[in-house]
């Protein structure tokens, strides 16, 4: 969108998204057990968070308190849980621990994605260094796109692009 001036016409599936939008909502409110679960003791939600240091901004869905002190982002995802979209889930979910404990000037050594298609499953992410460093990697690389207009090689995995507005394009 940015580079190539060629939008996603999401407006198309304005009443798809507007349908998911309701469930997602409704799915969200019932999740209480999972914050006791994992000794959540404040929450705030759909909590915008931004860092020109770190080059990030979004809007996580909830920012956990634990009664360790440290703090821990919690997302959710309406997708069931695979392998291959747990890399890129966790990937984000690195990027929010980063701006939280920027934010908020807490540790934050773990985060929770919640499957919340057919039933619910709640993964944990323990972060490690390796994990913060490659979170860095990716935002440079998207930066190399944005900036020098780098084109990106086609993501070696084809499932990706099945609901993508680019497919016919990319190469
Ligand atoms: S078609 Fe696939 S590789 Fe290309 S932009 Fe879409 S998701 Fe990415």
């Amino acid at each position: 969108m940015n580079c190539l001036n060629i939008p996603q016409h999401e407006e198309l599936r304005y009443k798809v998204l507007k349908g998911r939008e309701l469930h997602e909502r409704k799915e969200k409110e019932n999740r209480e057990y999972f914050r006791k679960k994992i000794g959540c003791i404040n929450k705030e939600l759909s909590v915008y968070v931004a860092s020109g240091s770190l080059r990030l901004r979004g809007i996580i869905d909830e920012v956990l308190t634990l009664s360790d002190g440290s703090m821990a982002p919690l997302d959710y995802k309406f997708t069931e849980y695979r392998d291959f979209l747990f890399e890129t889930h966790k990937v984000q979910s690195v990027l929010y621990a980063m701006l939280i404990r920027e934010t908020y000037n807490k540790p934050v050594y773990k985060g929770y994605i919640c499957y919340a298609k057919d039933g619910a499953s709640l993964k944990e992410v323990i972060y490690k260094d390796t994990d913060f460093e490659y979170a860095k990697d990716t935002v440079d690389d998207i930066f190399r796109v944005i900036l020098r207009g780098y084109y990106p090689k086609k993501t070696s995995w084809p499932n990706r692009c099945i609901d993508c507005c680019y497919k016919n394009i990319c190469v």
